[in-house]
């Protein structure tokens, strides 16, 4: 149950609980379509006049549409409703260490073009020169994307919610950096930024179909960095200083490497592509500035196509990164105890190989039995977890519930 906020509340107006049920409405339709009015009036437990007013509402405003007639044997055909994502788009862009991913999706995250990539720039003016100068010229060569919703960003650090300031990105070296601001007026456009981690969870509470929607999860980026993002009761995670969830920099071992943070032994330091990378050849690459050109070229699915290919190098490489992985699982478990675990990332490619092994680390620490075995999802880089992360930060807006009480 939650409490009433005696400081911060929402009054129940005449038009509360109209609203309520149109979100409800919407949420169904999300979650259901194509759906008629009838199934609907059922699923909302409502009279069908009253389910037609609210309908008539969403397709006023533009929020659904009708589509085609279903096959009934007898008695009146019904229309079926759908989100009507029609016309509209969102631009979502994945700020990473290395390369900027832009795409634009429909108001239902679902990818319409891209992602392109180009070089991140590591100043933020030349960045934000550069990004929205691509975000134009994108929307610009596919007008039949039609109006643009806003630009939804993450980035590989913290980001003030409230504000969409950049506080602390270790591996982009950025503090309290505001690139809001000026791409907004670069491109004329709403934009929204968030951390990449809890921006992936979010396209996981939104991702409706398919999986059973749940509202208690983590999600577990594993690449240049590591990202987690938790949704606690249907919302995500902040904390006081939008740093909660930030597991990456739990300590595994406070003697450990050094992590970009600036701290040693942190969970990044064990897991990231460089820690991995780094144990296979066998010095530390996360203090080796810069990267030899020979190591450098060499990525995570080259060291898989290795493991796979019979290097036992490789494979020990990759099933300590697994182990730790699973230990560092487990701390997520004995603090949040999430229904499900999503994870991400290149070594995910190897998930067949290392499942087991992260399994056996995860259940080592667990706290119970039951907590030992939980429901661990990959997330393949091909589903773009990212940047459909980047879009729900605009699109998810418009099916959220309403502020009440
Ligand atoms: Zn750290």
């Amino acid at each position: 149950m939650r409490r009433i906020n005696p400081h911060k509340f929402q009054i129940a107006k005449q038009r509360t609980s109209r609203e309520i049920n149109r979100q409800i409405a919407l949420n169904l339709i999300h979650t259901h379509q194509p759906i008629s009015r009838a199934d609907l009036a059922r699923l909302m437990g409502l009279r069908r006049g009253a389910v037609s007013l609210i309908i008539s509402e969403l397709l006023k405003d533009g929020a659904v549409f009708e589509g085609m007639t279903g096959e009934v044997r007898r008695g009146r055909k019904p229309t079926f409703l759908y989100i009507d994502s029609r016309g509209r788009s969102v631009v979502a862009v994945d700020i990473r260490v290395t390369r900027t991913y832009i795409m634009v999706t429909d108001r239902l995250c679902r990818p319409l073009v891209g992602p392109i990539n180009f070089p991140t720039q590591h100043d933020p003016e030349k960045l934000v020169a550069e990004l929205s100068k691509r975000i134009k010229q994108v929307l610009a060569d596919h007008q039949e994307v039609g109006d643009c919703d806003g630009v939804g960003v993450v980035v590989p650090g913290m980001v003030d919610h409230r504000t969409s300031r950049i506080l602390h990105a270790p591996t982009l070296g950025w503090r309290d950096v505001d690139i809001r601001e000026a791409l907004s007026a670069a491109t004329g456009m709403h934009i929204q930024i968030e951390n990449s981690g809890k921006a992936c969870a979010l396209s996981q509470l939104w991702a409706g179909r398919g999986d059973s929607p749940i509202s208690d999860l983590a999600f577990v980026t594993v690449s240049d960095g590591v990202g987690v993002g938790i949704i606690a009761g249907g919302e995500i995670l902040h904390g006081r200083h939008n740093i909660a969830g930030e597991f990456g920099h739990v300590p595994l071992n406070i003697d450990g490497p050094r992590c970009s943070c600036g701290a040693t032994g942190c969970w990044e330091a064990y897991i990231s592509n460089l820690a991995t990378l780094s144990r296979y050849f066998g010095r530390n690459l996360q203090e080796a500035k810069p990267i030899p050109a020979e190591i450098a070229a060499f990525t995570i699915d080259d060291l898989i196509a290795r493991a796979r290919a019979g290097d036992a190098k490789a494979s020990a490489a990759i099933q300590s990164t697994a182990r730790y992985l699973g230990l560092g699982l487990a701390s997520i478990i004995n603090a949040i105890d999430p229904a499900r675990i999503y994870v991400s990332g290149e070594i995910t490619e190897a998930w067949d190989l290392i499942e087991p092994t992260v399994r056996e680390g995860l259940a080592e620490r667990a706290l119970t039995h039951a907590a030992s075995n939980p429901d661990i999802r990959v997330v393949s880089a091909v589903d773009y977890p990212r940047l459909r992360g980047a879009a729900a930060l605009v699109a998810a807006p418009a099916f959220a519930a309403p502020a009440v009480a």
